[in-house]
């Protein structure tokens, strides 16, 4: 069997029941953003990797060292945000192949370390190796949660509000003026550093898992069609999103009309954003976006709500479409 018939999904589907039978208690494995392992009384530890390969991945011709460097950190960092975590240190093995030079290496490390710098993160340890031609990165972060603060996938309720904490698809959109040697110009430019260079919400996060009324939470990296379903699966819920409810940048609009883009399709399936996407207790809604506002000066956007339902619906202007990409089409 082909592992194309199965799906990365469907193969981590395979070996998982057989590690859940081995967790201890207050142990959770497999299936949210981080793993967690009890600590201490007031406690737990929150764990993540990820890895990032040549040609999958990245290009490495379209991305510089330093930009790379801070994205594979980024990535994980947005994990332990999406827990309501602190980051609290990283481990970095990379396989390097013979024609890199080291100035791109160093150039590479000074972007991991801006960002760390930024949390506050130290690397702590980590391999390195030779490889023959793709470099690869694989970065493990660990974090720290008050015990029991921890937002998990399958905390969504019934007439949750469904929201986000910054604009969909504009990493989208910069990777297609990557793909597609579109004029690196002031459009283009914020779009490609969008992609190139996200700024996790580690301290959005933070707060976020303070509230009482914030239930599921994790973050936006294989766009929100497919991440929603992440949480509808593991909460047992479906939802209803309002299409002209998604933030979308001026910038991501006017460079989805110039190239002929779907600005619905790159703000629900393009991902990349790692932004947070979470469900909030209808109640206390208002009054946390409002606050969120306050906090960061930036929006905290309600896309949608929890329902009983199976599936993930959409609806423009208060009305179903039926045939998402033909529904997109109209609104190009
Ligand atoms: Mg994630």
């Amino acid at each position: 069997m082909k592992l194309s018939e199965i799906g990365e999904f469907g193969f981590i589907e395979r070996f998982t029941p057989h590690f859940n039978n081995l967790l201890t208690p207050g142990t959770k494995g497999i299936g949210d953003d981080c793993a967690i392992l009890p600590m201490n009384e007031s406690e737990e530890m929150i764990i993540t990797t990820d890895m990032l390969v040549e040609d999958i991945h990245f290009l490495r011709n379209k991305i510089s060292a330093q930009d790379l460097g801070h994205k594979s950190l980024a990535v994980n960092l947005s994990d332990i945000a999406a827990m309501g975590g602190r980051p609290v240190g990283s481990f970095l093995s990379i396989a390097i192949p013979k024609n890199i030079e080291v100035e791109y290496l160093d150039a590479l490390m000074n972007g991991y370390y801006q960002l760390s710098q930024i949390f506050r993160v130290p690397l702590l340890g980590g391999d390195t190796t030779r490889s023959i031609d793709k470099l690869t990165l694989n970065i493990t972060v660990i974090g720290q949660v008050k015990k029991g603060h921890a937002r998990l996938r399958s905390m969504a309720q019934t007439n949750d509000i469904i929201a986000v904490s910054g604009p969909l698809g504009d990493s989208a959109a910069g990777l297609h003026a990557i793909l597609n040697n579109y004029p690196d110009d002031k459009l283009t430019s914020s779009l490609i550093k969008s992609h190139n260079h996200p700024m996790p919400h580690v301290n959005e996060g933070l707060w976020l898992a303070q509230q009482a009324g914030v239930n599921a939470m994790m973050d936006v990296s294989d766009g929100i069609a497919s991440d929603l379903k992440h949480i509808l699966n593991a909460s047992d819920k479906g939802a209803v999103i309002e299409l002209s409810d998604l933030p979308v940048s001026p910038q991501m609009k006017q460079f989805s009309q110039k190239y002929g883009h779907n600005t619905y399709e790159l703000a629900t399936s393009g991902g990349e954003d790692y932004c947070l996407l979470l469900t909030i207790d209808n109640k206390m809604a208002e009054k946390i976006i409002q606050e969120f506002q306050q906090q960061f000066g930036h929006e905290l956007k309600s896309i949608g709500q929890i329902n009983r339902e199976k599936g993930l619906r959409y609806e423009l202007n208060g009305k179903s479409i039926e045939n998402l990409k033909n529904g997109f089409n109209h609104f190009i």
